[in-house]
């Protein structure tokens, strides 16, 4: 099998889940217990912690852990919404976002709030001019993601920031395909709030992070004990926890390394595609782009065939987002970019990892054009 498809999710690393495994056996005791077991489940979780804050340039004090992306999106919008009416009832976010940002944006709409979907250029860079624009003082929170999963655009993040601070809007971030692939360093991007996801990064399901800084006041949406400082009641999830900040470490350490493999290989695999088939696009920006992501329409076809055909060849890719999947609806990303419907749901994403060599890009090189080939000698468009 070849697995191109580590924007959905990652194989946990085989050294992170050694780090797991003390902690469903031995070690499994609550944390807020009071026996010397329980205090090393304790030790654990606020190590982990440590461990995370380190990676990120932020405090520990700061990294609040959760049940993944979708969670720490939802808090952070949400907390923020609720805590902060008071002030107003406006709020941004871009029209590329992911959908566990989207869909809370469109919960909130529903439920009063104006909101400002700000458009992306055709390489999927969110227009920072026009997000200046849209700010009004009823502003209360920005959100825009920095890497978007579909395309590998890296968004202007900084710059974004800096607006926001200016004008005293909370700003976060879903950082879930930034952490790992690009540096993070909370210390030179004043973001107040940062979502991160562990799956992403070679990590476990069902767990993530939230980084809230210091004097960012955001509501609780799940209420219970006062399990993370009261910003998310529930027993700490503490094998997941381990876990997370064990990927995050060995990411982070790995980073630029794995990165310029990455990058190779990616290029490789985008020259070799351009060179063997042809009316193909290659969508988002050239440059601005994590070293991982291929995103590609090719036309005439619909990109679920190719996929079909992938997959009886045992490639594993996507086409658009996981979420979108099997419906005919082209990518909401790509649609923003004002790619054609036609076009767009000819879309192919590659996304490599960790455990890819060059004999993937190999196979698909000689594969796909195959496919791409016999699709287009029985399709209807051309
Ligand atoms: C996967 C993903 C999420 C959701 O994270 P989960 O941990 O799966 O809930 C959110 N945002 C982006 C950009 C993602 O790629």
């Amino acid at each position: 099998m070849i697995y191109l498809d580590h924007n959905s999710s990652t194989r946990v690393d085989e050294r992170v889940l050694s780090k797991m495994l003390p902690y469903f056996r031995k070690g499994f005791a609550n944390p807020s217990s009071t026996y010397k077991i329980a205090q090393k489940a304790r030790e654990a979780v606020e190590d982990a912690r440590e461990t995370v804050a380190k990676c990120l340039g932020c405090e520990p004090e700061e990294i609040y852990f959760t049940s993944g992306g979708t969670e720490s999106n939802n808090l952070a919008i949400k907390g923020v919404a609720w805590r902060q009416r008071h002030r107003g009832n406006h709020i941004i976010t871009s029209t590329i976002e992911h959908h566990a940002v989207l869909n809370p944006f469109k919960w909130l709409e529903n439920r009063g709030y104006n909101v400002s979907y700000i458009p992306v250029d055709s390489a999927g860079i969110v227009d920072v001019e026009a997000l200046r624009w849209a700010i009004t003082p009823e502003t209360i929170l920005i959100s825009v993601m920095w890497v978007n999963n579909e395309i590998g655009t890296i968004q202007p993040i900084r710059e974004i920031a800096e607006i926001a601070r200016e004008k005293g809007i909370y700003f976060h971030t879903d950082a879930v395909q930034a952490v790992g692939k690009i540096p993070v360093n909370l210390k030179e991007v004043g973001v107040n709030m940062l979502s991160l996801s562990g799956h992403k990064l070679y990590g476990p399901k069902g767990v993530g992070a939230l980084f809230v800084r210091k004097g960012t006041h955001i509501e609780p949406l799940i209420h219970g004990g006062h399990h993370e400082k009261n910003l998310r009641a529930g027993t700490e999830n503490v094998p997941g926890i381990v876990g997370l900040s064990e990927a995050v470490k060995i990411a982070t350490e790995e980073l630029e390394e794995e990165n310029e493999r990455l990058l190779t290989l990616r290029n490789k695999l985008e020259a070799g595609l351009l060179a063997r088939i042809s009316y193909i696009t290659i969508n988002g920006h050239r440059k601005k782009r994590v070293s991982n992501t291929l995103s590609l329409c090719v036309k005439y076809i619909e990109g679920e065939s190719m996929l079909l055909h992938l997959d009886l060849n045992d490639i594993c890719a996507s086409s658009g987002s996981a979420c979108t999947a099997g419906s005919p609806e082209p990518s909401h990303v790509l649609l923003a970019m004002d790619i054609e419907p036609e076009v767009a749901s000819g879309s192919l994403r590659f996304s490599l990892g960790r455990e890819n060599t060059e004999d993937d890009i190999d196979k698909v090189l000689d594969i796909l054009p195959k496919v791409v080939e016999k699709l287009r000698s029985v399709s209807p468009y051309k």
